[in-house]
C-alpha cells in the first residue's frame, strides 16, 4: 500500500483525544481521521464504531473491516445499509472484561454481605446484625458464558462463589458448573441465588428472561443484569420484585435507554439502577487487539473475534 492505513474513528460515546493516541501508539504509521472529518472517503480502510447512524458507512468504499467500539453489537447489526461481505469485529478487551468482572462482583457482594440491607437499617437508625456466610454457601449463575461472561464466572469463581453458567452451546469452564440450551435453563435456575444476566441483544434472546425464567428461581433470589434490557421482560420483572419472587436487582441495562423518569423501577427501594456503565472499552488494552485485527485485514487474514451479523453477536 502506498499510502498510510487509515482508521476512521466514530462515536459520539468515546473520547478521541484518549482513543488517537492510543491507537497511534500501538501502530505509529497508522493515520487516524475523527468523523466527521473522514478525509477522502476512498483512503479509509478501516472504521472504528459505536453505534454509527445509520448509512454512515455506506460511502467508504475501500473499507476492509468494521471495528465495533464495544462487545454488543446490537446497534450495528440492526444498520440495514451496512456494506455487505466487510468483515465486523468486536472487542475483546481485557480492560473491558476486568471492568465488568468488577462491577458483577459488586453487585454479588452486596447481596451476599447484605450491604443493601445495612444500607436500609442505617437510614432507620436501627443496628442489624446479619450473620455473614462463607462465599461458597451462595450460588451465582450467569446467563452468557461469552467473552465478558466468562471472565466474570472466572472472577467469582476465584472469590469462592459457587458459579454455575448457561449459554447456547456446551461449554467446558475450570471451576463453573454450566448448562446449556432451552432444556437446561429450568435446571440451571433452580440452582441459582443470585442471577447474573450477561447476555447480547439478538433475536433469538428478546424477553428470555421471561416469568417462567424468573419463577424457575429459588424464592427470594436476586437479579443482576449487566447484559441488554431487551433480554429481560420488564413487566414479568417488575411483577416478580413486587411478589417478592426477586428480592431485589441491580439493573444497568433497559428495555428504554434512558430509563423515562415515570418508571416504576426508580422508586422500588429494592432496585439498584445504574446508567448503562457497568464496563467500557479502555482505550490502553483495546488499541493493541484493534491494531491487531487492522493489520490482519490488510494481510488477507481472517480477523479475530468476528461477529455473526444475523446471529446477532
Ligand atoms: P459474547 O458474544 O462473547 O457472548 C455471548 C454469550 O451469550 C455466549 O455465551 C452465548 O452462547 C450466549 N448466548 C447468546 N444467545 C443465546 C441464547 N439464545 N441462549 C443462550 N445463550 C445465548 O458476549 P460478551 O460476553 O462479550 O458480552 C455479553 C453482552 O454484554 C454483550 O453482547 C453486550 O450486549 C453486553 N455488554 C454490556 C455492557 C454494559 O456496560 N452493561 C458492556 C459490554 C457488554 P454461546 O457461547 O453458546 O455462543
Amino acid at each position: 500500500m502506498s499510502r498510510a492505513p487509515t482508521l476512521l474513528f466514530m462515536s459520539a460515546l468515546d473520547d478521541p483525544a484518549e482513543w488517537v493516541p492510543a491507537l497511534q501508539r500501538a501502530w505509529p504509521e497508522l493515520k487516524v481521521r475523527v468523523w466527521p472529518d473522514a478525509g477522502h472517503p476512498d483512503d479509509v480502510d478501516f472504521a472504528l464504531v459505536w453505534k454509527p447512524e445509520p448509512g454512515a458507512l455506506r460511502t467508504f468504499r475501500n473499507l476492509r473491516l468494521i471495528i465495533n467500539l464495544g462487545a454488543g453489537i446490537d446497534a450495528i447489526a440492526a444498520d440495514e445499509t451496512l456494506p455487505e461481505g466487510i468483515p465486523i469485529v468486536r472487542l475483546a478487551d481485557e480492560g473491558q472484561a476486568e471492568m465488568m468482572s468488577g462491577y458483577v462482583l459488586l453487585a454479588v457482594l452486596r447481596y451476599h454481605r447484605n450491604l443493601h440491607r445495612f444500607e436500609e437499617a442505617k437510614r432507620a437508625h436501627r443496628w442489624t446484625y446479619i450473620h455473614p456466610k462463607p462465599h461458597a454457601h451462595t450460588r451465582v449463575g450467569l446467563m452468557g458464558l461469552g467473552y465478558l461472561g466468562a471472565h466474570a464466572a472466572q472472577s467469582l469463581a476465584a472469590q469462592g462463589f459457587r458459579v454455575s453458567g448457561w449459554s447456547r452451546n456446551p461449554k467446558t469452564l475450570p471451576g463453573i458448573e454450566t448448562f446449556a440450551g432451552p432444556d437446561q435453563r429450568q435446571a440451571f435456575l433452580a440452582q441459582t441465588d443470585i442471577l447474573v444476566a450477561l447476555l447480547p441483544a439478538t433475536p433469538d434472546t428478546h424477553r428470555l428472561i421471561d416469568r417462567e425464567a424468573l419463577y424457575a428461581l429459588p424464592r427470594g433470589a436476586s437479579f443482576v443484569n449487566v447484559g441488554r434490557g431487551s433480554t429481560v421482560d420488564e413487566p414479568a420483572l417488575l411483577a416478580a420484585l413486587r411478589d417478592g419472587q426477586i428480592a431485589e436487582a441491580t439493573l444497568d441495562v433497559f428495555e428504554r435507554e434512558p430509563l423515562p423518569p415515570e418508571h416504576p423501577f426508580w422508586d422500588m427501594p429494592q432496585v439498584t439502577i445504574t446508567p448503562h456503565l457497568a464496563s467500557v472499552a479502555v482505550p490502553e488494552t483495546a488499541a493493541r487487539q484493534i491494531v491487531a485485527n487492522c493489520r490482519r485485514a490488510l494481510s488477507g487474514e481472517a480477523p479475530d473475534y468476528a461477529v455473526d451479523r444475523r446471529r446477532g453477536y
